[in-house]
């Protein structure tokens, strides 16, 4: 029996000498908000995530240059197992292997470079580094980055698509006679993490599951909606790492393996949270931000959106903050107003139409606008 739900046959993995599934305790993990570059910055972080109880943490990077870096914090984190995300660039993967114990890859991200190489000769190299420096692995999807090829064949039906990708990527990874990974399907919204995790784990209940609902926002709310999808997962046995993703400052950030632990005890003593009403009204997700985000105001912002929009949390709409150029666009393509920043300005999204870029003082006055407008279409309506 596992520590928290009831114990699911997964198959045991070790990721740096932690085991992940095969009935193992659920591992927490949290990942660096910090610049990579800026070293002393990442490894403060690494070890007080590591100190708050993250059994693996993750560190982004997709640029070469970054690997210096990283080879140092690796130096300065003894006895930290962890965990690299390629994000858009995979090819730095035999770069970062020497100094990680996993890396994660997202099949979504695998067509943006080396366009005419087939996505199995991708995996199988990708393979092949994990072998050659003793990796685990994680296949990451997302629902705000599902391959075009899975869109196209499922369309309307994102959660199938997203669903079926990583099904697809398991069957690559199978092929190659590769068992060292884990699977994460992640979306902001609790109920599509339930529906995405169970019916995967129905198809594939030999592969350990990371469970994270991307974009959960500030807390409390961003643990209130985690907590809404963990619960009725491990409850099941279905999970077998998480991460709750929160929008934190720098000097909180450990709060979210504080939040994961808290999760899981309760999950295992049976305490189950009833919200009423909760989401139902106005939605804000927010990005966790990582090495990517552009302007340290970022949280900030977040925070100043929340307070902003105190007034229509009855109205049932949604706004998404988040951190950077690269995922910004795509991942407030589902909310009814868009932000995400840049170094020195902030832009802003009605649906799918730009409105354009607006200084951090400006962009406040200018959502208020706009979600006054909404507000009075949907009254009139
Ligand atoms: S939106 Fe950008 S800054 Fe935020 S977590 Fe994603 S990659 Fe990082």
């Amino acid at each position: 029996m596992s520590q928290a739900g009831m114990a699911r046959s997964t198959r045991a993995i070790d990721v740096g000498g932690t085991q992940i599934g095969g009935g193992a305790p659920v591992v927490v993990q949290s990942m660096c908000a910090t610049r990579t570059m800026d070293i002393d910055d990442t490894v403060r972080q690494v070890h007080q995530l590591a100190q708050a109880g993250a059994g693996i943490v993750r560190i982004a990077l997709d640029n070469e240059k970054e690997v210096p870096a990283l080879k140092e914090i690796r130096a300065q984190s003894p006895g930290v197992v962890l965990s690299v995300d390629l994000q858009e660039n995979y090819r730095i993967a035999d770069k970062v292997g020497p100094y990680v114990d996993k890396i994660r890859y997202n099949p979504g991200h695998l067509h943006h470079i080396e366009k005419a190489k087939s996505i199995a000769d991708k995996v199988s190299w990708l393979v092949s580094v994990a072998r050659e420096h003793n990796l685990a692995m994680r296949v990451g999807v997302n629902c705000g980055s599902v391959a075009p090829d899975f869109l196209r064949r499922y369309p309307g039906d994102q959660l199938a698509a997203l669903i079926e990708s990583a099904v697809y990527h398991c069957g690559l990874l199978d092929d190659l006679g590769f068992t060292r990974f884990v699977v994460s399907l992640k979306d902001s919204d609790p109920a599509k993490v339930v529906e995405a995790n169970r019916r995967f784990a129905s198809q594939r209940p030999d592969v350990p599951l990371h469970l994270g609902v991307t974009e959960a926002g500030l807390p409390p709310d961003g643990i209130i909606k985690t907590r809404l999808a963990f619960e009725k997962l491990l409850a099941q046995g279905i999970g077998d790492t998480i991460r709750v993703s929160l929008t934190l400052p720098h000097a909180r950030k450990h709060e979210e393996v504080l939040a994961g632990h808290q999760i899981l005890a309760d999950v295992t003593n049976g305490h189950f949270i009833s919200v009423p009403d909760f989401g139902k009204g106005l939605n804000i997700i927010s990005c966790p931000s990582c090495s990517r985000v552009e302007n340290e105001k970022f949280v900030e912002l977040a925070e100043q959106v929340k307070e902003l929009t105190t007034y229509a949390a009855q109205h049932r709409l949604t706004i998404a903050v988040m951190g950077c150029r690269v995922n910004g666009p795509g991942e407030t393509d589902d909310a009814d107003l868009g932000l995400w920043c840049g170094p020195t300005t902030v832009n802003l999204k009605l649906k799918n139409r730009k409105l354009g870029n607006f200084s951090y003082d400006e962009v406040l006055a200018r959502l208020r606008t706009e979600l006054d407008r909404l507000i009075a279409e949907r009254s009139a309506a």
